[in-house]
């Protein structure tokens, strides 16, 4: 690893103001001169960053440290019932919150079985949301690839058994973050610091990008913004939502297929929404419309949470390598829809 300079930041405008690239900017290399050294970016718990410092994708002149700012931690709920969670919030905290562990089960979940116990103390939400993705590829300096601003992408002939089956055209890698698919499952915004000073709030669907709208970045983070905070809506009283993940290890590792659903199902046993999304099948997290719609107005049953399984596949286009993760999505599917709904008919009788 380089030497580094080390800035601690006194607040959101001092970061904003003095740092310099994304950390996407960052590694893209450009006729082989790596334009990170100059940069000045952003240092959250530090996991990632430090993983790409010592792998030599990054080499900064400085960090800033942004852990120390108050307003970007911890967990609030609003008397609207909507939640804000400090971009600066460990994955433990989030995993232990009481309430958001009633109120919002899926995330405390996804947060809970992310990397291990150490990671998760260390770890913040903001930095888990922008860590880079895990294509061994991409974190190989050998490989000049194209998100790296390369011409040529070495997962399609090469070993692509992690790697996307949803818009995977052109780049194929997953998106990274556990929590994230939780997130998107409950319609979460994301609330971004700009170095002029004004904050914007966009949903956090809109946030993500996809290869083919942007192969060097997997968000629209821009120089010197700073994300503040998530958002989550109000939830209904008689939301019930679950997340599944199937990984090679219990701990320390990412998942090769995840789910998180989130059901509102109304007295008469109908489910009034479904809102279902999945974990390490695409470049950002991937939202199953047709699923969603098929359940919709319907009674939850075996058949209707077999077919919102084999709904959720539509428009898959596996690798190589990764068929595998074709009946593990839809059986993930299934099964979260069928507990999501038991939950709720045992908590009511
Ligand atoms: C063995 C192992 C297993 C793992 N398994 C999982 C897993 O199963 N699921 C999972 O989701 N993750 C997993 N991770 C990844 C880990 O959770 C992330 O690296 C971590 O969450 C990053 O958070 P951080 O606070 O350390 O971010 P940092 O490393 O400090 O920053 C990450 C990136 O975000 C930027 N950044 C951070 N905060 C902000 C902000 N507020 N505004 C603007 N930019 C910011 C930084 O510039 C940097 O580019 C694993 C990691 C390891 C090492
Ligand atoms: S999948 Fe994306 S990150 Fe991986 S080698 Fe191909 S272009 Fe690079």
């Amino acid at each position: 690893m380089e030497a580094f300079q080390w800035q601690q930041a006194r607040s959101p405008e001092e970061a904003a103001t003095l740092v310099t690239q994304t950390t996407a900017e960052a590694m893209l290399t450009l006729q082989g001169t790596p334009s990170a050294q100059q940069a000045v970016l952003v240092k959250a718990g530090g996991v990632d960053m430090l993983d790409l410092m010592k792998e030599g994708l990054v080499n900064p002149r400085c960090l800033m440290d942004i852990s120390q700012l108050t307003e970007l931690q911890g967990i609030s709920h609003r008397d609207d019932g909507s939640l804000r969670i400090g971009a600066q919030t460990t994955l433990a905290q989030i995993a232990t919150h009481p309430r958001l562990r009633q109120s919002h089960a899926a995330l405390a979940q996804a947060a809970a079985m992310a990397a291990s116990p150490q990671i998760r103390n260390r770890a913040t939400l903001g930095g888990n949301l922008l860590q880079r993705p895990r294509c061994w590829y991409l974190r190989s300096t050998a490989h000049h690839c194209l998100r790296k601003g390369g011409g040529h992408c070495f997962a399609f002939a090469g070993d692509n058994r992690y790697h996307a089956v949803f818009a995977n055209h052109g780049c194929a890698i997953v998106h990274p973050s556990t929590p994230a698919t939780a997130l998107l499952a409950f319609h979460a915004q994301v609330e971004l610091f700009q170095p002029q000073g004004q904050r914007r709030m966009l949903p956090l669907e809109d946030f993500f990008v996809l290869p083919e709208a942007d192969m060097h970045r997997e968000n629209i983070l821009a120089a010197g913004e700073i994300l503040t905070a998530v958002w989550l809506p109000p939830q209904m009283q008689t939301n019930r939502s679950i997340y599944l993940q199937v990984a090679e290890r219990e701990a320390f590792d990412w998942p090769l297929a995840a789910v998180a659903v989130v059901l509102d199902i109304d007295a008469a046993d109908l489910c009034r929404q479904a809102s279902i999304v999945l974990g390490a099948a695409a470049p950002a997290p991937w939202r199953v419309r047709q699923a969603e719609a098929l359940l919709t107005g319907a009674e939850i049953s075996g058949e209707m949470a077999e077919a919102a399984g084999a709904a959720a596949l539509a428009g898959a286009t596996s690798l190589t390598q990764n068929a595998y993760k074709l009946p593990l999505l839809a059986t993930l599917v299934r099964r979260a829809v069928l507990v999501g709904a038991a939950t709720l008919s045992q908590d009511r009788f």
